[in-house]
């Protein structure tokens, strides 16, 4: 049942990049082979566990060996605004007896515990390896223990070994479709219920972006899964509009979402200020083509114009500042051509940019934006990406944590954008933010220090 679980997410039609493959490609899947030294990403469990870890009042089990959990724990800077059970970290810790008796009664237990304890709304449970391995039946443990104690307890089917870290956000989704949205009904519902998904809150991206829909009078009905609520998720299949802000990540709820319940969903994003106006702009269009009244788009138009001539006025400085400095751009893709187009506005120069994560449509705006010209690279190896930085071709990366080294070893600034950031970049205010760190990183008195020849050469 998980294989066909796993098949149907590799022809999601909603997923550009797999309906260029060919059906023979399709079928083997995103998973490319790990070369010889190569460093692994995050498991299908991993990407799992950060698709629905925000969703911040459920009690998130992982059923499995303790290090499952530690591989997985607050790794992402995801924050709420009440609840904290998220960040408890609960795990039925399964050892060597347990594979040989079963964990089955352990998990129960956890259960137990875990509802006598902390009263949840709902308990996610996560399979791992070795309970997949050993044929623990976690679906019927979940179901009986929904039915005795009155809760919802989730099965998270998505096992390490089935694949990559995305294909785990993908089966994180349709455990939500399966289980959690549409069972329950919101106690009111307006023309401008809306529904994010694939917004995950990163230091607290999506308070940037809230209060802009409660002015224009846009209602947030569910985020998926940024500072949620179980029963926010429950009911966001009563949303008028779903936008999809990660494609690659959840996008089957997105299509699933329309395909069930008829709601239209697009593809936003909310970094840069074009980018975020077109975002609004679009989803006060579409809201009013659904129902909405009128008005809706002359209060978006109205905020529109009063943030952007309130960004531009806060970039001016960075501008100046900014002038001929080389930005390397390496998010592994996701959202990069959102990246370039708010990078630019300030001022900066982009040399280039990954697109390993990137869909066709996402490189396709690139171009759009930049031209044919400029550098897309689908597999830059850390060599490459050294060299680039040893021989100046840029004077700043921007990156995740896992590449910090390269650019650190090359006595060039680094600044992490990715899950793990502490700064919030969405919205008007965030490319503010993003240009304030970039000038504190980029005239940081320690890059000047450290390319001096050290005292004992
Ligand atoms: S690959 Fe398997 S054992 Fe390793 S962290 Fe992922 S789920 Fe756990």
């Amino acid at each position: 049942m998980l294989q066909d679980k796993v098949q149907e997410v590799f022809n999601e039609p909603g997923c550009a990049k797999n309906q260029a493959k060919s059906e023979k490609e399709r079928k083997k899947g995103c998973t490319k082979a790990l070369k010889p030294g190569a460093a692994a990403g995050g498991c299908a469990y991993d990407g799992a566990m950060i698709a629905l870890q925000p969703i911040a009042d459920v009690a998130h089990l992982v059923h499995g060996p303790i290090a499952c959990l530690g591989n997985s724990w607050d790794n992402r800077g995801s924050k709420s605004s009440g609840p904290q059970t998220y960040r408890m970290g609960f795990t039925t810790d399964l050892s060597e007896l347990d594979v040989i008796h079963g964990g089955e009664k352990k998990l129960f237990k956890a259960i137990k515990e875990i509802i006598t304890q902390y009263d949840p709304p709902a308990v996610f449970v996560y399979l791992t390896c070795v309970p997949s391995m050993i044929g623990d039946d976690v679906e019927a443990v979940c179901k009986h223990a929904s039915r005795k104690f009155g809760k919802p307890v989730i099965p998270i089917n998505a096992p390490g070994f089935v694949g990559s870290k995305n294909l785990g956000n993908k089966l994180a989704g349709e455990a939500l479709l399966e289980h959690v949205i549409g069972t329950e009904e919101p106690e009111v519902s307006t023309d401008t219920d809306v529904c994010i998904i694939g917004e995950y809150n990163l230091a607290g991206e999506l308070w940037q972006i809230k209060p802009l829909f409660d002015e224009i009078g846009i209602r947030l009905l569910s985020c998926i899964s940024g500072d949620a609520r179980y029963h926010e998720v429950a009911r966001a299949h009563r949303a008028r509009l779903t936008m999809v802000v990660c494609s690659q990540a959840l996008v089957n709820v997105g299509r699933k979402m329309e395909e069930r319940w008829g709601i239209p969903y697009f593809e936003g994003s909310f970094y840069g200020v074009s980018d975020m106006s077109d975002t609004l702009r679009t989803m006060t269009r579409m809201l009013v083509e659904r129902g909405a009244k009128k008005e809706l788009i002359d209060r978006a138009e109205g905020v529109i114009a009063r943030e952007e001539s309130r960004v531009w006025r806060r970039l001016e400085p960075y501008r100046a500042r900014f002038d001929g400095k080389r930005v390397l751009l390496f998010t592994g893709g996701v959202k990069s051509w959102s990246m370039v187009t708010a990078l630019e506005t300030a001022g900066l120069t982009i040399v280039g940019t990954s697109t390993k994560k990137s869909t066709k449509e996402d490189k396709e705006r690139i171009k759009k934006a930049k031209g044919k010209e400029f550098h897309m690279w689908d597999d830059l190896k850390p060599r490459d990406i050294y060299k680039m930085l040893r021989d100046s071709e840029a004077d700043i990366m921007l990156s995740g944590g896992r590449s910090q080294f390269i650019s650190l070893k090359a006595k060039v600034p680094w600044l992490d954008i990715n899950q793990e950031r502490h700064h919030a970049y969405a919205g008007y205010d965030g490319i503010v933010a993003l240009c304030e760190e970039i000038d504190k990183t980029l005239s940081s008195p320690i890059w000047r220090q450290v390319r001096l020849p050290a005292p004992w050469e």
